[in-house]
């Protein structure tokens, strides 16, 4: 019998050989997933073994892994802004970057009902929603926010549902299927959005885990990276209220030119690129 100790420094040396970032990590997480247990229960019991049968599902999880499959996609759930989402092949895994997006919209929420004289609910829009997770992090952390959460990929807005029902938010959340902002009847207060941002290139050159198995629909933003952007741009001015503001998440590249291209749609606006924690800028912030 091998022991989980022995079981893990195998699986280790596995990943690490076919170019993972991070086999350790990888590793216990997918034994702990197998196991049914989290991953601090490995450390506890070292000694211990598998039957057969655990043994057979863990080398089928390895193996997918050694494809370079996400862990996420893997074992069916990522955490973002102290949350679990589900998530699948249809959705972009939710990354540690964007909760800059969700902190800035929750503090122009408070803001904007302390400054609102009239005491009524601001609309949000959540374009791409995808998974759901800003739109479901938003409606946890806002009480007093309506909140559209829009994708083109039906799949996706099923997912978003169901994690919106899981964090008891879908009563809060309305779901429309769209392009962009274009099914919107009337201006809201505040857009969010994460839109696909990686030029063509670079999405070719990314690590398999993005390229190979995350939605192109969620990263693709064409030649340059900004078609999206560019159009979600033109659409919002039509569809920002009076006073309202924009946050799209945007690639460390790519702040000066969106900065500009903000700019020449939004000539009288206040706008800010703003930056992650890895001091990257990641945040297009557009106030009229
Ligand atoms: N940050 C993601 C990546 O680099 C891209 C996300 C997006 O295009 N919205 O993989």
């Amino acid at each position: 019998m091998t022991s989980l100790g022995n079981i893990l420094e195998k699986a280790i040396h596995r990943l690490s050989a076919v170019g993972c970032d991070t086999p350790r990590l990888d590793a216990e997480v997918l034994l702990a997933h197998n196991l049914g247990r989290e991953r601090t229960w490995l450390y506890l019991h070292p000694s211990d073994s598998l039957d057969e049968n655990q043994e057979k599902q863990f080398e089928e999880l390895l193996h997918r892994r050694e494809q370079r499959e996400p862990v996420a996609y893997i074992i069916g759930h990522k955490e973002f802004f102290g949350l679990e989402f589900q998530v699948n092949p249809h959705v972009l895994i939710p990354r540690p970057d964007t909760e800059l997006l969700v902190e800035t919209a929750i503090k122009w929420s408070i803001i904007n009902n302390q400054l609102s004289i009239v005491n009524r609910k601001f609309t949000i829009v959540d374009v791409g929603t995808g998974s759901g997770c800003i739109a479901v992090a938003l409606a946890k952390h806002t009480p007093d926010l309506s909140i559209i959460a829009v994708d083109t990929s039906p799949e996706a807005l099923r997912l978003a549902r169901l994690n919106a029902e899981q964090h008891a938010v879908a009563d809060r959340i309305t779901f429309l299927s769209g392009d962009l902002l274009e099914l919107l009847l009337e201006p809201v207060d505040l857009i969010v959005s994460n839109p696909p941002y990686v030029s063509q290139p670079e999405l070719a050159a990314a690590m398999p885990e993005v390229s190979k198995y995350e939605p192109r629909l969620a990263l693709d933003g064409g030649p340059d990276g900004l078609e999206v952007i560019r159009r979600l741009l033109s659409q919002a001015r039509e569809k920002l209220a009076r006073g309202g503001s924009l946050l799209v998440e945007i690639g460390s590249g790519q702040g000066q030119v969106v900065f500009q291209l903000a700019h020449s749609y939004f000539p009288k606006a206040d706008i800010q690129i703003k930056q992650d924690l890895a001091g990257l800028d990641r945040l297009l912030v557009v106030q009229m």
